[in-house]
């Protein structure tokens, strides 16, 4: 969910092409969650722009493990999770079994997910796999990743992008 929120709300570059987030945000939000959460209610105009701050906020992490600095990304997830009030919970509704929640009762929506970002980032950068956090690396592209490959071999936000740089080099290679 963090990589689906940062990449459609956060500007900068995408698959070889400048971007910005599309309008209007809380479309773009909406679509964001529903890829993952089919049934998710969406977001309202004040929700999104709140949530693109948010973006902006994770997208930090992402950019200082890019450049190695990960203390900068670690005292990064330290705020977001302080200024969130995040915090494990317990919690049941609509008809779900008790699942682990991140957030308190009472904040807004935007706000909520930046608890249960900055923990989701919080996971993964305290563990064996803290490297797997990854900016695309192909020419013109910001894009972000988590790479849940078993060799920890990802480079490319997308499949599009690693093909752009396949025919790039394929290119390159056949004129020769
Ligand atoms: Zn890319």
């Amino acid at each position: 969910m963090t990589v689906g929120f940062v990449n459609a709300l956060t500007p900068g570059m995408r698959r070889g092409k400048p971007f910005t987030p599309h309008e209007p945000l809380d479309a773009a939000a909406t679509t964001a969650a529903r890829e993952v959460y089919p049934r998710h209610p969406g977001f309202t105009a004040p929700d999104a722009a709140e949530l693109a701050e948010v973006a902006g906020r994770l997208r930090v992490v992402f950019d200082a493990m890019d450049d190695g600095a990960v203390d900068d990304a670690a005292a990064q997830v330290n705020r977001l999770i302080d200024d969130h009030n995040a915090r494990p919970r317990l919690d049941r509704h609509d008809g779900e079994p008790w699942h682990l929640h991140f957030h308190g009762p009472g904040g807004t929506m935007a706000g909520d997910w930046g608890a249960s970002c900055a923990t989701a980032l919080a996971i993964v950068l305290g563990s064996e796999f803290s490297d797997r956090l990854g900016v695309c690396t192909a020419p013109s592209c910001d894009r972000v990743y988590v790479d849940v490959s078993r060799n920890g071999t990802r480079r490319f936000c997308s499949t599009a992008c690693q093909n752009r740089v396949k025919t790039a080099a394929f290119r390159a290679r056949a004129r020769k």
